[in-house]
């Protein structure tokens, strides 16, 4: 079982990074409206969310940290799956891989719970003072596990990888507040309640806000929003292309592709737009279970989306020119 469940670990947890979207997907579905992250080290120390989300009792504790136990997965088919997580591995995994702490307290309950789980061992179970909600904290990740261990890279590296976790989430969810804070800095923090342009604009660079072109298209079943900016203002990576699919950040090859074909003549082959699209689709039109790490998605009809960004966006862009 424990063996098992570290095998697994790999899948959904690579690193720092990745645990860390996890917990806060998990805050996202839970219903926060303000999201808390402290990470140390780049998260290879310790990494911490704490939300206001709808907490668990200990019983329900208890089973989301067995494996494939997840609260989301109605009857009907996976790909009607609206909230972010639904596979129920992700908590079971990190706590098999570090030592994993979680305090909650379901709103109404009188107190809350805490548990403590080492490596896939219970060492901790007991009643716990705290506000409604839920607080996960990550120490020593792979720290015990050599083999996972020597895939990580820096704290800095992995912060960055942090930070652009936490990037993408804010702006996936406008309405809900987030602090960053790292090695005791606060590095990132949006209140809650904010326009989605708004959120894009605080989070990915002013220019977009003031320079940029709102998209907001419509073609069949598909809406694309967002703000592209303009080929004038671009960069040498990629790393600023924010998109996302029904509400969650992809890194999409296809999109990636299109948004590519929408600037082609626009833009020297080695500069990159800086953008943040939003593509709405029915959810039958798209299946996000490819990968564990669900950044990868796949379209029903991949020609029909493709045609739609790139001349949408391009035909926006031109209107901008002019
Ligand atoms: P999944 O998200 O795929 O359901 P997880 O392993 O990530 O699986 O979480 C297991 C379960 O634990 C969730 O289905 C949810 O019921 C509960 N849970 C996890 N994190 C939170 C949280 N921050 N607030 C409330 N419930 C949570
Ligand atoms: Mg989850």
């Amino acid at each position: 079982e424990n063996l098992v469940n570290r095998i697994a670990a790999g899948e959904v947890v690579e690193r720092p990074a990745s645990a860390l979207k996890e917990l806060m997907e998990n805050s996202i579905d839970a219903g926060a409206g303000q999201i808390s992250v402290r990470l140390s080290d780049g998260g290879l120390d310790a990494i911490e969310v704490t939300d206001d989300g709808c907490g668990m009792a200990p019983d329900q504790m208890a089973l989301a940290l067995e494996r494939h136990a997840t609260s989301k997965l109605p009857d009907e088919a996976i790909e009607l799956v609206t909230t972010l997580g639904f596979r129920g591995e992700a908590l079971p995994s990190i706590a098999s891989v570090a030592r994993f702490s979680i305090e909650s307290r379901p709103r109404g309950a009188a107190e809350g719970w805490r548990r403590v789980v080492d490596h896939g061992e219970v060492v901790e179970d007991a009643p716990a003072a705290l506000p409604p909600g839920t607080r996960i904290r990550v120490d020593n990740l792979f720290a015990k596990i050599p083999a996972r261990r020597k895939f990580l890279r820096s704290g800095r590296s992995e912060y960055a990888a942090c930070l652009d976790v936490v990037r993408r989430l804010a702006m996936a969810r406008p309405e809900v507040g987030f602090v960053l804070e790292h090695d005791g800095r606060r590095v990132l923090s949006v209140q809650p309640g904010q326009s989605g342009p708004a959120r894009v604009a605080q989070i990915v660079a002013r220019e977009l806000a003031e320079d940029g072109v709102i998209i907001d298209l419509e073609r069949g079943p598909a809406r694309l929003t967002g703000v592209a900016g303009l080929p004038t203002f671009n960069r040498g990576v990629a790393d600023h292309q924010y998109l996302f699919v029904n509400g969650r950040p992809v890194k999409d090859r296809l999109l990636v592709g299109a948004v590519r074909g929408a600037y082609a003549d626009m833009l020297a082959r080695d500069r990159h737009a800086v953008l943040a699209l939003f593509l709405d689709v029915p959810p039958e039109e798209v299946d996000v279970n490819v990968h564990p790490a669900k950044t990868e998605v796949r379209f029903r009809d991949p020609a029909f989306i493709r045609g739609f960004i790139v001349s949408g966006l391009r035909h926006a862009l031109e209107g901008a020119g002019q």
